[in-house]
């Protein structure tokens, strides 16, 4: 793959953790190391190495990151110590700002819609109405199929103290200083955004 830096440029600029794409040897350990590894479209290594080839659209649009579960393993085994996790989270956190990430995307749909909006009402994550508001995003008669072919996983997950079945728990001790913490985090971003423009 030929090198054309321009793309790499803006990554290291803007894409959180990005500039570490640098240290990345080609090593391959990372896309060995990946439990999702063979269902992504690209992996962590062919990543990079498409930011350094200047394959904007192709890395941007990619579903790849979309699918990390932040398990750390390939951290933990990267020669180059690169914060892999972090700069894939960056790279679809880029790909929203651009406008390029795919908003049907699975992943992408749960982490950016259904898991924050259900944090951020109480400050915890309620399972079952998470699960319930994921299951019905494509209407109800989707949400009432899943729901039916979920149900033995559901039910083994409350017998086991996996799930909470109670739908809708009250706010967290410490409320108001959730929502001032998120409220400092919006206006850290945006001034970062308008030092970027
Ligand atoms: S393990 Fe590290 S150095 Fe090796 S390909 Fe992955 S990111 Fe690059
Ligand atoms: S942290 Fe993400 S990229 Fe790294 S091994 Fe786990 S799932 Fe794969």
């Amino acid at each position: 793959m030929a090198y054309d830096l321009s793309f790499a440029r803006e990554v290291y600029k803007n894409s959180e953790m990005g500039h570490w794409i640098k240290m990345c040897m080609q090593c391959g350990v990372c896309a060995g190391s990946c439990p999702l590894g063979p269902h992504w479209e690209h992996s962590p290594r062919q990543l990079f190495q498409m930011v350094r080839a200047g394959k904007k659209e192709e890395v941007l649009k990619s579903s790849s990151m979309w699918m990390c579960t932040s398990c750390y393993n390939c951290i933990v085994r990267c020669p180059r110590h690169l914060p892999i996790t972090h700069i894939v989270h960056g790279l679809a956190r880029y790909a929203m700002e651009q406008g390029m990430a795919n908003p049907q995307q699975p992943t992408h749909r749960f982490a950016s819609k259904v898991f924050w909006e259900n944090i951020v009402a109480t400050g915890r994550v309620g399972e079952a109405g998470l699960t319930m508001k994921l299951y019905f995003l494509d209407g109800l008669g989707a949400g009432i199929r899943m729901g039916l072919e979920m149900k033995d996983v559901a039910l083994g997950m409350v017998k086991t103290g996996r799930l909470n079945p109670i739908p809708f728990r009250g706010k967290i001790k410490g409320y108001a200083g959730f929502q001032a913490m998120l409220q400092k985090a919006a206006a850290i971003e945006s001034k970062h955004k308008e030092a970027k423009a």
